[in-house]
């Protein structure tokens, strides 16, 4: 484990040297935009709710208790007024350097894209689409906030957020396009996520590149595996690395 200058000097090289970076995060990525993440001190399973946040989460709640289920999403599922912080900022510059060619992400938030990022593989799906469950017809994040108790479309149908809730399945284009993406890498940064989330975190096996990164401010299963590993914050360690990555071009 290490937050040495050396390292991040290490992981700039690396970043310089690479085609074709893969990211793969989670909620982490998006705590120092202020959206909690799930397993931290100060995150959602450590809140007091009359239900556990798998339960409130899960598709057999949505069915059977609809109301109680927007109640809690739109209190803390969703962050409309939160922006990209330093940690999307530069995967989106290494993206269009040409250096990154994917993120896959397990966050629901959009900031990745907000931030500029373009192939952002979004495996729970996004609290920005929201679509009637009998019509299909599509629905704003902002109709969805400013709706009361269930969301009804014109038709009469639920509108249903397409964030994939505990019980249902991933997409499987997207599920498709993160092995490709991870097969093709040349360096796996892994960074804000527990990995205790499945199938989302059995994804790693795809990598078959030779260096791996995992930026992470609490200890993973991933750690051993890792090439270099940082204990820190991801949007301070990444935009240290960019600026070491740019002194690369000044000393050169
Ligand atoms: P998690 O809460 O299980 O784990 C987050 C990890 O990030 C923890 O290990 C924590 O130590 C680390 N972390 C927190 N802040 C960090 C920072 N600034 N820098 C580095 N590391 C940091 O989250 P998960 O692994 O993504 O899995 C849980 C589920 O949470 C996902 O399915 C996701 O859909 C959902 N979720 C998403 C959001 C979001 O969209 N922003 C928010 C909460 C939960």
């Amino acid at each position: 484990m290490t937050d040495s200058l050396q390292d991040i000097k290490t992981l700039a090289q690396w970043v310089e040297e690479s085609r074709r970076i893969v990211f793969f995060g989670g909620a982490g990525v998006s705590t120092e935009s202020g959206i909690p993440d799930f397993r931290s001190e100060d995150g959602l399973y450590r809140q007091r709710f009359s239900r556990s946040p798998e339960e409130m989460l899960s598709r057999e709640f949505f069915d059977a208790c609809p109301e109680e289920f927007f109640d809690f999403y739109r209190a803390k599922m969703v962050a409309p007024n939160a922006k990209p912080n330093r940690a999307h900022e530069v995967l989106a510059a290494w993206e269009a350097q040409g250096r990154l060619s994917a993120v896959i992400t397990q966050n629901i938030d959009g900031l990745h894209q907000m931030a500029g990022s373009q192939n952002v593989l979004e495996l729970h799906g996004s609290v920005h689409r929201n679509r009637c469950m009998t019509c299909g017809k599509e629905w704003p994040l902002e109709w969805v906030l400013q709706s009361q108790g269930v969301p009804r479309c014109t038709c009469g149908g639920i509108v249903k957020p397409e964030v994939v809730l505990y019980g249902e399945s991933l997409d499987s284009s997207v599920l498709f396009q993160s092995v490709q993406a991870l097969e093709q890498s040349d360096l796996l940064i892994v960074g804000g996520t527990s990995l205790v989330v499945y199938p989302a975190a059995g994804l790693l096996q795809y990598y078959r590149g030779r260096r791996m990164v995992l930026i992470n401010r609490s200890e993973t299963s991933a750690d051993r595996d890792a090439d270099l590993c940082f204990r820190g914050k991801i949007g301070e360690v990444l935009a240290k690395t960019e600026m070491e990555r740019q002194q690369l071009h000044v000393s050169s």
